[in-house]
């Protein structure tokens, strides 16, 4: 009997697609045991115009074929509305798992070396990495992976243009200090600045990455609230040296991160130069700038702490002569690399 009424019904046409509601999928089950029929339709769209109509047609064709069945029964069942997806934008960003931004509250604390090493970190743990420079103020990656000079190529792909990033260490780098010359830095900011960094954003060919760091300029400010907006970022590490964490623009650095327009997971604070050792005397730390500051701060502020970072003379060498430290220097490699496993449980959280 279910599969003489399933043919039947399929003679009833859904007016839009003019297909058979049974070979166009609409019937989901019909059950038959002589008193009673019931029929489920399924309409993959959310409050379809003929689903009533369709209904009518069922019960008068079932009612008058089996006149005998006292009991027929159509019930809909519909697909959930669906909110209107937004207009995809066109970017290049699709392919990257996880945005790590590296922050500061001031400029000079070792904000783009720690991006570099953490980079190299993250690379040696098997991931594919990036970074996106957008410290306009001071963009150092091309010095820290000796690709001064380099001029990203564009090309047409698909009828839109395409910027190719650097490449070294394994590492895909796109920096605004590819697009200005050092004394331009001023002019950058604000609009045209905002602009650029759109495009490094969104044009770049990154490729698939597993996490991509943006080295954010230091402070906070519209240029920063420009990024945020553009990026989607997993989480947040602040940079900061012992003297400069108890300062203001630390705390402003967390706020940004939590208010809650913003509203990005701060993964910690990172505290580089946190002492140092004299080559000849290797079990000594000098705490120049005072000791546990940044640890502290973290606990004040309900922060976690990621580690620390001493001031080491091939850390600085390294982001002079354009190879990080931490793919040199054994003994450099591990503070980044505890720090980058830190992050990297954060960011998958
Ligand atoms: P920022 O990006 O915060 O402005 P940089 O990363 O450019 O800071 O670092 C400022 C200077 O400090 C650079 O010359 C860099 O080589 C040096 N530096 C950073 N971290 C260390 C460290 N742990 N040991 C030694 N030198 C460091």
């Amino acid at each position: 009997m279910e599969e003489k009424i399933r043919e039947l019904l399929d003679g009833i046409l859904h007016p839009e697609t003019q297909r058979g509601i049974v070979s166009s999928g609409l019937v989901e089950k019909i059950a038959a045991d002589g008193a009673k029929i019931s029929v489920t339709l399924n309409f993959p769209k959310a409050r379809d115009p003929f689903a009533p109509k369709i209904k009518r047609q069922i019960e008068a064709l079932l009612r008058e074929r089996f006149p005998e069945t006292d009991n027929v029964a159509v019930l809909i069942k519909e697909a959930a509305p669906r909110r209107p997806e937004p207009a995809e934008k066109q970017t290049t960003t699709g392919d990257i798992a996880r945005v790590v931004a590296i922050a500061s509250g001031k400029g000079g604390v070792g904000k783009s070396t720690v991006t570099a090493n953490l980079a190299v970190a993250l690379r040696d743990r098997g991931f594919r990495v990036g970074i996106l420079d957008a410290d306009i103020y001071g963009p150092s990656q091309p010095r820290m992976f000796g690709l001064e000079g380099y001029l990203p190529e564009a090309v047409s792909e698909e009828g839109r243009d395409i910027i190719l990033p650097a490449e070294a260490e394994g590492i895909k780098i796109m920096s605004i200090g590819f697009f200005i010359k050092p004394d331009d830095a001023l002019l950058w900011r604000g609009a045209m600045a905002v602009n650029a960094l759109r495009q490094m954003i969104h044009q770049t060919r990154w490729g698939a990455l597993d996490f991509l760091l943006a080295d954010l300029p230091p402070g906070t400010g519209d240029i920063h609230l420009s990024i945020i907006s553009e990026l989607k970022i997993a989480t947040a590490a602040i940079v900061s040296t012992p003297q400069q964490v108890a300062v203001a623009d630390v705390r402003r650095g967390v706020e940004m991160f939590r208010n809650p327009q913003v509203n990005i997971p701060i993964a910690g604070i990172i505290e580089n130069m946190a002492w140092f050792t004299p080559e000849e005397l290797p079990e000594n730390r000098y705490y120049l700038f005072g000791r546990g500051g940044a640890r502290r701060y973290a606990a004040e502020h309900g922060v976690d702490f990621l580690g620390e970072i001493p001031i080491i003379q091939s850390i600085m060498e390294g982001a002079d002569n354009g190879t990080p430290s931490a793919a040199i220097d054994p003994r450099v490699a591990p503070y980044y690399r505890d720090i980058a496993d830190r992050i990297v449980e954060k960011a998958l959280r």
